[in-house]
């Protein structure tokens, strides 16, 4: 046999080491990391079958229940970004044919309402005008017409800057036969949310925004009734997605547990160090300090920086990400990169209905702070000086 390359070593000097730069990320997320939740990633991988690594799922477990406000035993971390997780509970809670409704306040829904077409569900998509959020009479009035087995929702949205207000609507879902699915990849640990109380059946959180953890997990909660639907689903969805191997693994049910696939020991021990941190500060100090922070951040950019909010009803705002509609006269790319080469500092552009028209801010997790905020304000104002006199 030879052992001849047909592709050659790519490897040239400097180059062993990538230096990642440090950036403060303050957009729609990933948000930064502590040093302790850093740290814990260096850490030597474990095997997924050992004490260890159960007793670190244990602790996230009980912490993500606490997170949620939920007594839901099918409660787990699953390897796979906000998207997975969505996608998640879209194979998990239907079979292909069946009918369901997304409600879209921005991008993220519209992908929701992508992969449950893919997934050959009848797709009623609902759009909901630039900044604005569903009521509770039109969600009902279409749960009649159309009797879906779930309403997708969107809790908070990135791409827009809403809040989705979710507080009664499980109750109506029920009372039509219907489960209510929620997208809180960017709210969780941000805002509110109190998945037993709300009658929420599935939700999905991002491990890289409020939770203040690396991108790549999902936290994923279903309720009884959810379980209930997804053991008795005719398709199975595959492998890496089904909730009825992940529960197995997080021994929501049983304690013998199985395997799905190897999950990285480093990436569960730093949304578990992440958990710590909001259990140590407590839930309701955690949503306090980023509802107060993010709404400093919009009051000074109006008044100092003659910002507009893309999102017109206060009450229809995410103060977690903001999305600022910059003055006519300073054009947003210029800011953008500005705030990247002086500053280190990356905010968000606008997608899906903000393209273009504002950036988004963010404070989350430990950048949710008064003084970051002040910071951010300080550097948009030298930001906005310079986009201001260099027009090209
Ligand atoms: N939903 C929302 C509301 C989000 O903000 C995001 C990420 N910006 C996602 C879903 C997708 O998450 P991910 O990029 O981790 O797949």
């Amino acid at each position: 046999m030879s052992t001849k390359l047909d592709v050659q070593n790519p490897y040239q000097k400097p180059g062993r080491l990538f230096d990642l730069p440090y950036v403060l990320q303050l957009g729609a997320g990933p948000t930064n990391c502590t040093i302790e939740t850093l740290n814990i990633l260096g850490s030597q991988p474990l095997t997924p079958i050992s004490n260890k690594i159960f007793e670190i799922m244990n602790d996230i477990q009980s912490m993500l229940r606490y997170l949620y406000q939920t007594k839901n035993p099918c409660t787990l971390v699953a390897q796979t970004s906000g998207t997975g997780g969505n996608e998640t509970m879209v194979i998990n809670l239907t079979d292909p044919g069946e009918t369901v409704v997304v409600a879209c306040t921005g991008s993220w829904g519209i992908r929701v309402a992508d992969m449950a077409r893919r997934y050959k569900l009848n797709v009623i998509e609902l759009v909901a005008g630039p900044g604005e959020v569903f009521s509770f009479e039109e969600l009902e009035e279409v749960l009649i017409k159309n009797k879906p087995v779930v309403l997708f929702m969107t809790h908070g949205e990135s791409s827009g800057g809403t809040l989705q207000p979710l507080d009664g609507l499980g109750d109506i879902c029920h009372k039509h036969n219907c489960l209510l699915a929620v997208d809180a990849v960017v709210s969780v640990g941000v805002a509110p949310i109190f998945v037993d109380r709300w009658g929420i059946d599935a939700i999905n959180g991002g491990s890289q925004k409020g939770l203040g953890a690396p991108p790549g997990m999902c936290l994923l909660s279903f309720s009884p009734r959810a379980y209930e639907k997804i053991v008795s689903k005719k398709h199975p969805p595959p492998q890496i997605l089904d909730v009825q191997l992940l529960a197995s693994v997080w021994a929501c049910f049983n304690k013998q547990r199985g395997y799905v696939y190897t999950y990285s020991s480093n990436m569960l021990a730093a949304v578990r160090q992440a958990l710590v941190h909001i259990c140590e500060e407590g839930l309701q100090n955690v949503w306090k300090r980023h509802k107060e922070s993010n709404e400093l951040l919009v009051e000074l950019s109006i008044k100092e920086l003659n910002c507009t909010h893309f999102v017109k009803k206060i009450e229809n705002r995410f103060a977690g990400v903001n999305c600022l509609v910059l003055p006519e006269d300073v054009k947003w790319r210029i800011v953008y990169q500005y705030c990247l080469e002086k500053y280190r500092a990356e905010i968000s552009f606008g997608i899906g209905p903000t393209a273009n028209k504002s950036i988004r801010v963010g404070l989350l997790a430990l950048n949710a702070t008064p003084e970051t905020a002040r910071y951010v304000i300080n550097m948009l104002k030298d930001a906005f000086d310079y986009a201001r006199n260099n027009v090209n």
